[in-house]
């Protein structure tokens, strides 16, 4: 009943809600550049002010230290009822935005946001730098929060909400972990993390996101002789650090396509039945993927004994990411290097650990030394992945939600890429993340002319305020 009050609202309301997400874009709130630092404060402002207006207790957190201050974090509270007893949510989402370069690729100004009728596949929309990423996304949030404060009176319409917004996303989130550390026992007091911030399947396809892959990155060296040598004189006589390294490295996947690393799959959960069934009925096709990227269809390949979709989102892989040795500049030299690298990336999933992960992959090369030679390694870092239990409470409260506000119900899917700040609520707090994100893959997210369309913008802000009665019910 209260929700459909709040669907009125978001109804009646929308053109002011538009107005208030266009306010925001007008914000250059471009996080890594310290000349935007007045911009990035007034856009955390913003947002700290329209949470007030519904309700919320709001601060705004310094953070980094006196001589290198980040960008404030904006953390808002709303009580939630007396008897209140679904789930603590911590809602995160980030206000600042990627620059806007290159400047003379958009067909409009990207902070002076502009409203275009639709055309073609793309329906209306509102086009301007973090009109997707992420203040839209967030926007959805903040407005149905405003409808349910308008129509109830209650902060969060009665739902015990922690909301974090932060300005360092786009720049690495540099500051984010230290803020967790720190506040580790407030945010322990939530349940469960909800993030806007990722895709639908297609334009009218809503999706929930219940796993993203971690990252373990290093970077590998092999020294042979000290100093690069005559390929005549020595070659044959002394172990020639790219033919030992490229040697190792192929001992890295077996003849399944499997990584070869011992322990590499422990924390791996096995995929249910019904996951595999609800991907393969995605209707995902990898063939035409593949066209898309000039192979043809023999070229689907991967881990033995999963499909295409099952590669990306529910196994881990192992990837050459570069490798620099000896010559490479025009015509022939003949040289045995003195020394070859590598960068190798692992893609995580599930409960794998990023740290453990590195430190059996450095183990695993110790033991193929080859004679004479001498490893170095360097972590480049990484992150823990996360993956949401599919009978996780909250996530289906979130399909629930989505399903009434949408009419449809979302898609159950996973990401092959990374969100570090769902590994770090992980393995800090012990959260787990649900990803109620409306973005499309045509929205040009980080690119010039970014847009959000708005019939994506009313879906998400209905299903936040739905979201609200599947949690009071819960
Ligand atoms: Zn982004």
């Amino acid at each position: 009943m209260s929700t459909q009050q709040v669907l009125d609202w978001l109804q009646t309301n929308e053109e002011q809600s538009i107005e208030r997400f266009m306010d925001w874009l007008r914000i250059p709130s471009v996080g890594t550049d310290s000349k935007h630092d007045a911009d990035t404060a007034k856009a955390a402002d913003w947002a700290a002010d329209h949470l007030k207006a519904s309700g919320f207790s709001v601060e705004i957190k310094p953070t980094g230290t006196a001589e290198d201050p980040g960008q404030p974090i904006v953390l808002a509270t709303s009580p939630g009822d007396a008897d209140y007893t679904g789930p603590h949510v911590l809602f995160y989402g980030h206000y600042d935005v990627q620059p806007a370069d290159p400047i003379e690729l958009w067909e409009s100004a990207p902070f002076e946001p502009i409203r275009k009728p639709a055309e073609g596949a793309m329906g209306e929309r509102i086009v301007a730098r973090g009109a997707c990423d992420d203040k839209g996304q967030v926007m959805m949030f903040l407005e149905a929060m405003r409808g349910w404060y308008e129509s109830t009176g209650k902060p969060g319409g009665g739902v015990k909400y922690t909301v974090l917004l932060e300005g360092e996303e786009e720049s690495g989130s540099v500051n984010l972990e230290r803020f967790v550390e720190d506040n580790k026992e407030m945010l322990s007091q939530t349940d469960v993390c909800l993030i806007s911030d990722t895709g639908m399947l297609g334009r009218g396809k809503p999706a929930i996101t219940y796993g993203v892959r971690g990252l373990t990155y290093l970077e590998v060296i092999l020294t042979g002789p000290d100093q690069d040598l005559h390929s005549g004189l020595w070659g044959g006589r002394v172990p020639n650090p790219i033919n030992e390294l490229v040697k190792v490295l192929a001992q890295l996947w077996d003849q399944d396509r499997k990584v070869t690393i011992p322990n590499f799959y422990e924390g791996v959960r096995d995929l249910k039945d019904s996951e595999r069934k609800e991907w393969e009925s995605l209707g995902v096709d990898p063939v035409k993927a593949l066209q898309g990227i000039g192979m043809p269809a023999e070229a689907n390949v991967g881990e033995k004994g999963f499909s295409a979709i099952e590669r990306e989102w529910a196994r881990p892989t192992c990837d050459l990411n570069g490798i620099i040795a000896g010559y490479t500049g025009p015509g022939a030299k003949t040289v045995i290097p003195s020394q070859a690298s590598v960068k190798l990336s692992f893609r995580l999933v599930d409960d794998q650990d990023s740290e453990r992960i590195a430190e059996s992959v450095i183990a695993w090369f110790h033991e193929r030394t080859p004679p004479g030679c001498t490893w170095e390694f360097i972590n480049h870092g990484g992150g823990a992945p996360a993956t949401c239990a599919t009978e996780s409470a909250p996530l289906q409260a979130a399909f629930r939600a989505i399903g009434k506000a949408c009419g449809i119900q979302p898609a159950m899917i996973k990401s092959g890429g990374s969100i570090p700040v769902a590994g770090l609520l992980k393995t800090t707090v012990g959260l787990e993340t649900i990803f109620m994100g409306f973005g499309l893959e045509d929205d040009r997210v980080h690119s010039p002319n970014e847009k959000f369309e708005l019939d994506c913008f009313r879906m998400g802000a209905k299903s936040h305020a739905a979201l609200v009665e599947e949690l009071l019910n819960s």
